[in-house]
């Protein structure tokens, strides 16, 4: 079968990772028809913004891509390229596998989460009223009246908003989720226990939800500061975890640290027909062009994307190639060295050469 997929490299480190992954792809024999399209600086450049219509468009035809990172342009009013994708597209799950690798520099022996956050609601809504603005004097005199709370006059105002059909939707993907991919058992992270109307009804959500389940898999709920030292004390106890937004976003960075970082950690921007396939790093400028830094993470990310258009043996099969390219550890990059200076470390398209080999030996 041949796949119609997008292919967006964006900038910084992007082109150099999107592109090895995007070889290690069709190492596994999988025939795609990549579309090219484009984000970021050269898009800025060429259209006057990072993110332009055709580019949205295409993934709207096409419905799945494989995005390098893209740099957020500082104080020239565009808001981050990442999220609009998410927000036009309506992505509202961020899947972020973390697993330890053998080989890879760890505190831990065996880790194994899946972190399912919910992308579109929350305090990252968006909805915020400034200090001293006559909108954030207003908000304050009003809630005054609605309910006696004085909030003090000198503050700014986030809102976190979280509804029903958005914790509905993030949750039953979760259970959905969980089943396909065969683990054994999902926890909601909230702090219902202060934030009784908005985590409240995400936990209430889950609970509903979790009762079409039970069958089919074991479901249970943690306060998000008692789930941080979890993870951090016993992280092989868990397995899928969901969280609204703001607990996923740091959730899945604390995951993230526990097997080796942000060079070997991939990620999934999920809606209910379209998928966005990226590394959890961004665009690292500081490395670009270099040919420096992990393809792994793009690599893993891209073998999210044959997983989910049921490419399962292509998908094992480039796992499997990076697993053993990383606990070789020889054909690496510098962050996967005992020492950061080791100067036997590759550089990234040597590292999707020797996972290539692996690929073809394997298959
Ligand atoms: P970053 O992830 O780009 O890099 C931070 C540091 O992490 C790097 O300097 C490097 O030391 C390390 N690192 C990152 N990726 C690595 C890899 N593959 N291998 C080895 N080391 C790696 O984070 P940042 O500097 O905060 O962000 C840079 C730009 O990227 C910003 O404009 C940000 O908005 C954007 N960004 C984009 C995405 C995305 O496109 N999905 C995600 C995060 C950040």
């Amino acid at each position: 079968m041949n796949y119609d997929i997008v292919f967006i490299p964006g900038d910084g480190v992007g082109p150099e990772v999107s592109e090895a992954a995007k070889r290690c792809v069709e190492a596994t024999g999988v025939t795609i028809n990549w579309h090219i399209a484009e984000a970021g600086a050269d898009a800025m450049e060429k259209y006057k913004t990072p993110l332009p219509d055709s580019t949205l468009d295409l993934i709207n035809k096409y419905k799945i891509a494989l995005k390098g990172p893209v740099t957020t342009p500082v104080g020239e009013g565009f808001r981050s390229v990442n999220v609009k994708i998410r927000k036009e597209l309506n992505l509202y799950a961020c899947v972020r596998p973390c697993k330890l690798y053998k080989g890879v520099k760890s505190h831990y022996s065996a880790v194994d989460l899946i972190v399912i956050r919910e992308n579109t609601e929350d305090l990252y809504a968006g909805i915020e009223f400034p200090v001293h603005s006559t909108e954030t004097k207003s908000l304050i005199d009003y809630i005054h009246k609605l309910n006696g709370e004085q909030i003090r006059s000198d503050s700014g105002i986030s809102i976190k908003p979280i509804s029903e059909y958005g914790s509905s939707k993030i949750i039953d993907f979760a259970f959905k989720y969980a089943i396909k991919n065969k683990r054994k058992k999902i926890t909601a992270v909230h702090k219902a226990n202060i934030m009784k109307f908005s985590d409240g009804l995400f936990l209430e959500t889950y609970r509903k939800i979790a009762k079409d389940y039970k069958d089919k898999i074991e479901f249970t709920d943690r306060i998000v500061d008692n789930m941080s030292m979890q993870l951090v004390q016993k992280p092989e106890l868990y397995d899928v975890l969901v969280l609204p937004n703001l607990y996923g976003d740091i959730i899945s960075d604390l995951c993230a640290g526990l097997v080796g970082g942000l060079g070997v950690t991939p990620g999934a921007n999920i809606g209910d027909d379209i998928a966005v396939f990226e590394a959890t790093h961004g665009s690292a400028p500081k490395y670009a062009g270099k040919n420096k830094v992990n393809p792994s993470a793009m690599i893993l990310s891209s073998m999210l994307m044959l997983r989910y258009i049921g490419e399962d043996k292509a998908a094992n099969n480039l796992e499997n190639a990076v697993s053993e390219v990383i606990q070789e550890g020889k054909n690496v990059t510098y962050d996967l060295k005992l020492n950061r200076d080791d100067p036997s470390a590759v550089g990234t398209s040597q590292m999707a050469d020797a996972i290539i080999r692996q690929i073809t030996e394997d298959r």
